[in-house]
């Protein structure tokens, strides 16, 4: 029965879709193909004006590094989801001090190489970084939001215009906040996954969660991300059954 009423909700909507492995439900209003090319736009423009300060890949050691790690966790998430073995996945590093690990719809990373000196990452604790990132990606995060602040509003908005309003609009990013919370910690699970699956020992989650913990200051009411300690908690239990 449950199989039947899944299959008639998929077959009334072609907006609905599972995230990988949690099997969470997510109505999906944008377009994949729409979403992605915005978020390339973005990342084009951001990438330009960091190399136009002279900011973007002068880590080369950074870069190779990155790029290394995230080869193999790119595998192991297109093993959870076929769809993004297609997708134009790249990589960046920046030394901009307010950029610490970043992602755009589609496969675009961007790392802090200030943020990985600060909490002095090894590769293990850089891939389960680079995990949590890539699980917003393969989990289509961004296109559930744009589609999620949609809602209150008149259908036929522009992607342009509700992601102006997401980035401006403080009650509807007080909206979006519980759909944030929920992103996250599935970000932190996903990523725990793939990066279990990519050969990533679970210590090396233990001790970047815990780095987190020690680094991070009090969340504020909007912080995008969870209190440091509950991720903490979340990493010791996945740990737990991954080793199983
Ligand atoms: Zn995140």
């Amino acid at each position: 029965m449950r199989c039947l009423m899944l299959a008639l909700l998929t077959a009334a909507s072609q907006s609905v879709a599972q995230v990988p492995d949690s099997g969470r439900w997510q109505e999906l209003r944008f377009p994949a193909g729409a979403v992605e090319l915005r978020a390339e736009d973005n990342y084009i423009e951001q990438t330009v004006s960091l190399a136009a300060a002279g900011r973007l890949d002068r880590d080369r050691a950074l870069l190779a590094r990155v790029k290394r790690i995230a080869n193999g966790l790119v595998r192991a998430a297109v093993a959870l989801k076929p769809d993004a073995a297609a997708w134009p996945w790249e990589v960046h590093v920046t030394d901009d001090p307010a950029i610490e690990a970043e992602s755009q719809a589609g496969g675009k990373l961007l790392v802090g190489g200030s943020f990985v000196a600060r909490l002095a990452l090894d590769d293990g604790e850089l891939a389960i970084l680079l995990a949590h990132e890539i699980a917003h990606i393969i989990a289509e995060h961004s296109r559930e939001a744009l589609s999620e602040a949609l809602l209150d509003s008149r259908r036929d908005l522009p992607l342009e215009v509700v992601e102006e309003r997401l980035a401006s609009d403080f009650p509807l990013q007080l909206r979006m906040s519980k759909l944030s919370a929920i992103q996250e910690r599935e970000a932190d699970q996903l990523g725990m996954l793939i990066a279990h699956q990519a050969g990533w020992p679970c210590a090396a989650m233990l001790r970047f969660y815990a780095k987190l913990a020690s680094d991070s200051t009090a969340p504020s009411l909007l912080a995008s991300h969870p209190a440091a300690v509950s991720r903490l908690n979340l990493a010791k239990g996945m740990s737990r059954l991954l080793d199983e």
